[in-house]
């Protein structure tokens, strides 16, 4: 018995100080609790929009407005959270904050501005969802970067720059595949092609695997939990449907390209 109190005893600060190192908001906590739950869910059911679109989802609302609700609380809410925070925004949250927004302004405004949907409608469910998702991953990353403000962290760290780069390349491919995708119905057509070109020949969703990147990317620049959160999120949600439509490819098209990987070039 005095040997365990003893042992406990030199356990116990070391417990302590772990637990005070990796210590995360509860909305942090609950973004990681979030993950295995959504990738468990979307690995059995396909979230049913788009392609995957299936009737007796409660009421529906068009594509484009949908997106836009969706994804413009994560525009808002870290932009609101900043601005009143009251501390003074120094580079370390501006420069994040300007490459949260050039995303969350792409695929709130320009994304479906410029789409090209087949009249398919989304699921208002779906679209609730997303838009607590949105809240509460854009108030966890504010506060992520007003943390790391009030830490003096230097701008120019290797982290930052690292995360930046991964970022920025995660943002091109996936602004790039977005564009690839479009061009299949430039001529007005309204189904579905087969799509090329030199990510799409190596795997099925690079516009997937560029927004994986980038939030990987996010992760190491911010060196945050709530950046880390929201990576595992992304790849949760993303795989899934990454897998789902890889199939469906495959089923669709019998001359589909058979060496084409699901999103991972050459891996996966
Ligand atoms: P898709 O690429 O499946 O669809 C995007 C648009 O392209 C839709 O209008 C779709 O039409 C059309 N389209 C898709 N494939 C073809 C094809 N083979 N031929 C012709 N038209 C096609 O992407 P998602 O809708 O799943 O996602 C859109 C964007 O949102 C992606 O860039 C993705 O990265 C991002 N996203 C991010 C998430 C995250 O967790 N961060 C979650 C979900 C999406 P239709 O509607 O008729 O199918």
């Amino acid at each position: 018995m005095a040997l365990f109190r003893a042992s406990l005893n030199h356990v116990a600060p070391f417990l302590t100080g772990v637990w005070h190192h990796v210590s995360m908001s509860n909305l942090v906590l609950l973004q990681f609790l979030l993950c295995p739950l959504v990738f468990i869910a979307l690995l059995y059911n396909t979230a049913p929009y788009g392609r995957h679109f299936a009737p007796g989802w409660g009421p529906v609302l068009p594509n484009r407005l949908a997106w836009f609700l969706m994804e413009f609380p994560a525009l808002l809410v870290i932009g609101i959270v900043l601005v009143c925070s009251q501390q003074d925004l120094r580079a370390t949250v501006l420069i994040p904050w300007f490459m949260w927004s050039v995303h969350y302004g792409y695929r709130t405004l320009i994304f479906p501005a410029l789409m090209r949907p087949s009249g398919k409608n989304f699921p208002a469910l779906l679209v609730l969802f997303a838009i607590s998702f949105n809240t509460l991953n854009g108030y966890n990353n504010a506060g992520a970067l007003l943390a790391n403000s009030s830490a003096d962290e230097p701008l120019l760290s290797g982290h930052f720059l690292t995360g930046a780069a991964f970022f920025a390349g995660g943002f091109w491919l996936h602004f790039s595949s977005d564009r690839a995708i479009r061009n299949l119905r430039k001529d007005g057509f309204t189904g579905y092609r087969i799509p090329s070109g030199t990510w799409f020949n190596r795997v099925s969703n690079p516009n997937y695997l560029g927004e994986i990147l980038q939030w990987l990317g996010w992760a190491i620049l911010t060196w945050s939990w709530a950046g880390l959160a929201f990576a595992l999120f992304t790849v949760c949600n993303l795989a899934p449907r990454a897998m789902a439509n890889h199939r469906w490819y495959r089923q669709t098209f019998p001359d589909y390209p058979s060496g084409r990987k699901i999103l991972f070039p050459g891996l996966f």
